[in-house]
């Protein structure tokens, strides 16, 4: 009876750790985000543990019925298709129905994007505010406008089709001149890393189409 959270790599399949690799082949089930997604990382370090689907259009539906399960004594790991579960992820719910029901949860140490970006950024990061992806409307004003004043380095997660734009919204907030540090595709083969003003860098990626996934941190009022 128990429930691991298995982080898995946000790119390079050999950022993977051998304690991952190792509760996932140990588990009796792993619960995925998109099963396609994970069967590719599964088959290729050979782990056969059967896969359930636990995404966030079920995640309310099975909860009730996992805590069955592990009550009755299956052990779970939950994985998402890139990086931490339960960061910008499927994976809360689960954690807090586990914890409600007194059955053991103990997350992994691993991969997840918002921390190899804030390193990246040589901004000082001894304290940050992480936001995951900015509300596309209701609130998204409220929010830019209080980040503007903030002192710990911001970082947040933007979709490819969206950050051009954001980028672009962000000169209504942050002085042109504040630093910003965009990255792309961590830990993949076109990793790139965008350092410079806000001006510099939305500049950047307006000749350059935006492609692959991205980071966004903003260096903190000082
Ligand atoms: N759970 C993941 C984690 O721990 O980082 C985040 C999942 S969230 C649905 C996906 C977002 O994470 C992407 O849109 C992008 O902003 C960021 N991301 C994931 N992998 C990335 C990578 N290799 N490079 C840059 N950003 C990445």
């Amino acid at each position: 009876m128990k429930l691991y959270v298995v982080p898995t790599p946000i790119g390079n399949l050999q950022d993977i750790t051998l304690r991952a690799l190792e509760t996932l082949k140990q588990v009796d089930i792993i619960l995925a985000e998109d099963t396609r997604t994970s069967k590719v990382l599964l088959n290729h370090f050979q782990i056969a543990t059967p896969l359930w689907r636990y995404h966030q259009h079920n995640e309310h539906k099975v909860l009730e019925n996992l805590i069955e399960e592990m009550q009755a004594g299956k052990t779970f790991a939950l994985i998402s298709d890139a990086g931490t579960p339960a960061i910008s992820d499927p994976g809360f719910l689960l954690v807090r129905a586990c914890i409600q029901h007194q059955i053991p949860v103990e997350c992994l140490p691993g991969p997840t994007a918002l921390i190899p970006a804030l390193v990246d950024s040589g901004f000082p990061i001894n304290r940050f505010v992480f936001e995951g992806f900015l509300p596309p409307k209701k609130g998204r004003q409220t929010l830019l406008n209080k980040l503007k004043e903030e002192e710990r380095a911001i970082v947040f997660y933007e979709s490819p089709h969206r950050i051009l734009k954001t980028l672009l919204e962000l000169k209504n907030y942050f002085e042109a001149t504040r630093k910003i540090c965009v990255c792309r595709e961590l830990s993949k083969k076109f990793e790139e890393i965008v350092r410079g003003t806000l001006d510099e860098v939305a500049l950047h990626f307006e000749k350059q189409a935006p492609r692959g996934e991205f980071v966004i941190v903003i260096e903190g009022v000082h």
